[in-house]
């Protein structure tokens, strides 16, 4: 998509009749100008996030009528109608990536659970081939690992022959692959999944890995303080790094600025050791917060990786999208933080740019 600048701040203007419809409490300033208009290719979505889901449902009745009996017979049919009740409209989604100029997204495959049958990892697998399939415009997919196979003996080979098989049917990508708590079904440095990390090298496609979480949820108060059973922070980065370093040929994008936006010398110091170490911005509260605290350090920061940055916005809410914009774009305060006011060169890389080097194929997501 194309937005010409006049066409971009008239959706803008949109922005601020619709906007209240979202549940923003933005002011009539994010609606005016001032936001560049260069297009968004969005590297981190999903086909459902906070509780709402693509609406895809009808096209699954129809097109997959193996998966909707099994989901009949294991009895959560209940569970799909509630989902297909409160699911947003592709026409919703659509109008809120015209108004906020985003081209398109790659969907990161869902369903992180072990649970057998992993019906949460067959829904959005198949909820991607629909969306590609019927609007091969807006979307790009990547694949990711049943972990319910985890402890069959030909574990590593079923799962690279899944991620040939979904590059045959247009995945371009490895993940999201989630093996923080509570989703820590092995370590990510488990010698099983080395196989697929080589196969996205053969297959030239990146990995979206999200490694750890927030802080202050191994702090008081937080879900993980003093949890025995869960690893400390830090030893999930480490097993990352370990992963980073003894894959120098696979592409790795640290999703939620490495999940560690807090510690930007760490993320400095990654960059700077791992050429194959890349990040994405989704997570808009946690990375405004890291890069924003200091706007110097940040913008600093941006500007000197501006070639391993990548654009993710993750919740489909089009507050979200625009606050991204003037945090990136101007030197207001975005939910308390002063943006950080890159130049146009920098958020080209950002907003398009970078993945389209690393993914040539949303390249066509801009010229829709
Ligand atoms: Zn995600």
């Amino acid at each position: 998509m194309k937005l010409s600048r006049r066409e971009f701040l008239k959706r803008l203007g949109a922005f601020s009749l619709i906007g209240s419809a979202w549940g923003g409490s933005q002011s009539k300033t994010q609606a005016k100008s001032g936001l560049s208009g260069l297009p968004i290719t969005d590297a981190h979505e999903h086909v459902s996030y906070q509780g709402r889901t693509l609406d895809v449902f009808d096209d699954l009745i129809e097109r997959y009528p193996d998966f909707i009996a099994r989901i009949k017979e294991a009895g959560l049919w209940d569970w799909f109608q509630r989902e297909r009740q409160q699911a947003q409209p592709l026409a919703e989604a659509f109008s809120i990536w015209d108004t906020a100029g985003v081209s398109g997204c790659i969907l990161l495959a869902g369903g992180f659970e072990r649970e057998k049958p992993n019906f949460k990892y067959e829904f959005a697998e198949l909820a991607q081939y629909i969306l590609l399939d019927k609007y091969p415009n807006r979307f790009l997919i990547a694949s990711t690992v049943d972990f319910s196979m985890m402890d069959e003996p030909d574990f590593s080979a079923k799962a690279v022959a899944h991620l040939e098989e979904t590059y045959k049917k247009g995945c371009r990508g490895l993940g999201e692959i989630k093996l923080h708590p509570p989703y820590h079904h092995m370590p990510l440095d488990d010698p099983r999944l080395d196989p697929l990390w080589e196969t996205c090298v053969r297959l030239k496609i990146p990995a979206h890995v999200h490694v750890a979480q927030p802080d202050r949820y191994w702090q008081p108060g937080g879900p993980y303080y003093r949890n025995p059973d869960i690893p400390s922070k830090q030893s999930l980065l480490d097993a990352f790094e370990r992963v980073v370093k003894k894959h120098p040929n696979t592409t790795f994008i640290a999703v939620h600025m490495g999940t560690n936006p807090e510690r930007l010398d760490y993320l400095a110091r990654m960059l700077d050791a791992y050429k194959n170490y890349y990040l994405d911005t989704s997570a808009i509260v946690w990375v405004i917060e890291g890069l924003g605290k200091d706007p110097e350090a940040g913008r600093t920061f941006v500007t000197k990786y501006q070639d391993r940055i990548v654009f993710g916005g993750e919740p489909r809410n089009l507050r979200d999208y625009m606050d991204y914009r003037r945090f990136f774009e101007t030197d207001e305060t975005v939910r308390g933080y002063r943006g950080l006011k890159l130049p146009p060169e920098v958020l080209q890389k950002i907003y398009y740019q970078n993945i389209e080097r690393l993914v040539p194929e949303v390249k066509h997501l801009r010229d829709r």
